[in-house]
């Protein structure tokens, strides 16, 4: 009798709905299990092995000698069954004694039987157990047999886990012993050093259930789940930008074609049809996918996997209801934070205790999740692939991303290993702290400030700590970022009040907000003007903050206010012509006015500067420096427009280099020409806050930095172990004959010269 596999299947999970809803021992209904699968598949030996400290130990069989029961063991890897196991995929053999893993264990009985096959038990991707079926007579089991087979150990699956019958349950912090530590490669997009267990930010669900009470409303959730993440896929291409930048036209173009897949809703109404929930039938067929692709070795594909698993994790997600990110859940413990890719605002809201690390599947860095973490000081590694193939919920990690190495599920050795780096990079940091309070000062006497840059209120202490000269640049955009509503003036300006005060003599330069780009409100109205295909390059900063003058308005009544009786400096970002400079200056100024005609007390001096960030600016330079009193330079956004390359893309966060000559001549002819006019020049993008990119500025003859804090002992002892004259020197040689880059020549350099580069 040809049976389908919908129909075997269901008789069995109907029989098992009962068998699981007895108030017996998990014994018994094990038993009942290998019982009731024997009879439907007709097979004369049904077999289920658990994993228990680490081994495969029969738990229940029908046709093997009952004492092997708790007596056969295997471990992973290790015969049929361990094969099974260790690579999670399913065997189905006409000739078991022929396969090269086969390992005969007398007391079982099964010299009797010729064919077998087996299918791994899941739970969160790794296998917990096997069940196996076998025959006398030698024969391959057919495609339906198999699909029921899996069926059924995605239903035992749970079974096990609500029996606590194996190792890897109980809230997925402990792991099959056997599970083998493994690496993975990245890019450092943030130094530093951290051990916790993996979360992701777009949490698997576990399935609790998995045999349906009733069929047609499984259906119906699946119907109605594949309606609304289609809705929210053409949302996200609508808005052009998701998940916080970085995530490309090409990827939505791919979850599109996935969400439409008429053969995808297909076979997961099929396995609904067979008696699995809604759930349990997206992870069935999402199960069946992985194996499939696993056979078929094809990078091109494995990406367009990657793209199939997010977009199923994410069906899941809605079916069941639970959309909320790691986050809203809270950090149970210290975590590393794994994400394909994040925006500024999500990393925000974690909790800062906790998180302290962060695993990127793309990332870039200068992206703004990057800068974040920065001031966060939580190390982030970039561009790690297969992330989710080599990582489950809970697995123990250790990240050094100065090894661009991330650990995962760790042997003791290697733990003892990291330790022992950690406890020396902690020393490291303890010399760098006995700097803060020495000053930057060049072994030739040249003094150089070195600032921080800030944006939350936990950053102010960071100006104490470093011993830093002030704050260079504060991102008032930050504030934005982690509210959920338009901050009102009151808070900013209490905001604005506890900054100045918390840094105390010391000097404060407030850019106005840099909204846009990637760094986009959720609750303000970005695109009146359509779709945004270029936010970096669209309606953001100074541009947004001119039209919305009640926005800026509001901001610059909050600063002058906080302002009162100090030197208040206020930058704007983004100009590219000087009228913008003139007119939000004109703004600030009218405020002033509306506020000292109500009597308030006025800043002592309101200074007014200009990020140059867009090269335009650089051309007109003449007509600017002469109403500026300062200047800042955003090194992040200034080489994206340089080299016309993303600052988010993650294909591109390699290809140019900060020590282009490029780069450095522009920077030196804009350095020269404000030192002329008298104006003074900072950097305030990452680039001055590597200890080589710092000091080929400090040879143009920049002397102002504002940095990460994290970066202010290195800096320090990179500019009191330097002799500025003679970089200079070769600096100017350097520029006049340059080679690609000048990387290696000023690394070389800095050798030489014992330049302490950390
Ligand atoms: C920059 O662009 O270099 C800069 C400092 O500003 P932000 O990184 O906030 O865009
Ligand atoms: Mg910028």
């Amino acid at each position: 009798m040809a049976l389908t596999a919908a129909a075997s299947a269901r008789e069995i999970l109907t029989r098992l709905h009962d068998v699981m809803a007895k108030r017996l021992p998990a014994q018994s209904k094990l038993n009942s299990v290998v019982n009731t699968i024997g009879e439907v598949l007709h097979s004369e030996v049904c077999s289920i092995y658990l994993l228990r400290e680490g081994v495969l130990e029969l738990f229940a069989t029908r046709g093997l000698a009952q004492e092997a029961v708790h007596v056969t063991k295997l471990a992973m890897g290790e015969g049929l069954v361990g094969t099974i196991a260790q690579h999670v995929e399913t065997l189905n053999l006409d000739e078991a004694e022929m396969h090269p893993a086969f390992a005969y264990r007398p007391e079982t009985g099964e010299e009797a039987y010729h064919s077998f096959a087996g299918v791994p038990i899941i739970r969160r991707e790794r296998a917990v157990g096997v069940l196996a079926v076998q025959h006398a007579e030698p024969r391959r089991y057919a495609d339906v047999e198999i699909e029921a087979l899996q069926t059924v150990a995605m239903v035992l699956s749970e079974l096990i886990a609500n029996a606590d019958l194996v190792d890897s349950t109980g809230g997925g912090t402990t792991r099959p012993q056997s599970t083998a530590a493994t690496h993975a490669q990245g890019f450092k997009l943030v130094e530093g050093m951290a051990a916790g267990v993996a979360v992701f930010h777009q949490p698997r669900i576990t399935i609790e259930h998995t045999v349906a009470e009733d069929i047609e409303a499984e259906r119906h959730r699946v119907y109605a789940a594949f309606d609304k993440m289609r809705e929210q896929i053409e949302r996200m291409a609508s808005q052009a930008e998701f998940g916080g930048g970085g995530e490309h036209d090409e990827v939505l173009a791919t979850y599109k074609m996935f969400a439409y897949d008429e053969g995808w809703s297909r076979r997961i109404n099929e396995a609904i049809d067979s008696g699995l929930t809604a759930e349990a039938a997206i992870e069935r067929v999402q199960q069946r996918t992985r194996q499939r692709m696993r056979e078929i070795d094809d990078p091109l594909l494995r990406d367009r996997m990657h793209d199939l698993e997010d977009l199923s994790n994410r069906l899941l997600r809605t079916v069941s209801g639970q959309l909320g990110t790691a986050a809203s859940m809270g950090l149970r413990q210290d975590s590393i934070l794994i994400a394909r890719n994040l925006g500024p605002a999500e990393l925000l809201e974690y909790d800062r205790r906790r998180l302290k690390g962060v695993v990127l599947e793309e990332g870039s860095l200068t992206a703004h999740v990057t800068i974040v973490a920065r001031a966060m000081g939580v190390p982030v590694l970039g561009r790690v692939r297969d992330v989710r193939q080599l990582i489950a919920e809970g697995d123990m990690l250790l990240l050094d991303t100065s090894e661009e190495s991330l650990l995962v599920r760790p042997s003791s050795a290697m733990q003892e290993a990291f330790e022992a780096k950690l406890a020396l990079s902690q020393k490291r940091r303890a010399a760098f702290a006995r700097l803060r309070s020495e000053a930057p000062i060049t072994l030739d006497g040249h003094r150089v400030t070195v600032m921080v840059n800030a944006g939350l209120r936990d950053d102010i202490a960071a100006v104490d700590l470093t011993g830093a000269d002030g704050i260079g640049l504060f991102r008032t955009e930050f504030q934005f970022l982690v509210s959920a509503t338009l901050p009102q003036r009151e808070a900013q300006r209490r905001l604005y009040k506890d900054v100045l005060e918390g840094v105390g003599e010391k000097s404060v330069t407030f850019r106005t907000v840099d909204i846009g780009g990637d760094k986009a409100l959720p609750y303000l109205d970005h695109d009146e003007e359509g779709d945004e295909e270029n936010p970096a390059m669209g309606w953001r900063a100074l541009r947004l903050a001119l039209e919305r003058g009640g926005l800026m308005k509001a901001q610059a009544r909050a600063l002058i206010e906080a302002g009162a009786g100090r030197t208040l400096n206020i930058m704007f970002p983004m100009v590219s012509e000087p009228w913008e400079f003139d007119e939000a200056r004109a703004l600030f100024e009218a405020q002033r006015a509306w506020l000292a005609a109500r009597g308030k007390k006025m800043p002592a001096e309101i200074r007014y500067g200009a990020m140059l960030e867009v090269p335009a600016l650089a051309e007109v330079l003449d007509l600017l420096l002469p109403k500026v009193d300062f200047l800042s330079i955003g090194t992040n956004d200034l080489t994206q427009f340089l080299f016309a390359a993303d600052r988010a893309h993650p294909k591109l966060a390699l290809r140019y280099d900060w020590l282009s000559p490029s780069i450095l001549r522009f920077l030196k002819r804009v350095t020269d020409q404000a030192h002329a006019a008298g104006v003074p020049v900072a950097v305030c993008g990452e680039m001055g806050g590597r200890p080589l990119e710092a000091m080929a500025l400090i040879g143009l003859g920049i002397d102002r930095l504002s940095i990460t804090p994290a970066a202010v002992g290195p800096i320090k002892a990179m500019v009191r172990s330097l002799d500025r004259a003679s970089l200079m020197k070769v600096v100017e040689i350097q520029l006049a004959d340059p080679r690609t880059s000048l990387r290696a020549a000023l690394e070389a350099w800095a050798q030489e010269h014992s330049v302490e580069l950390a």
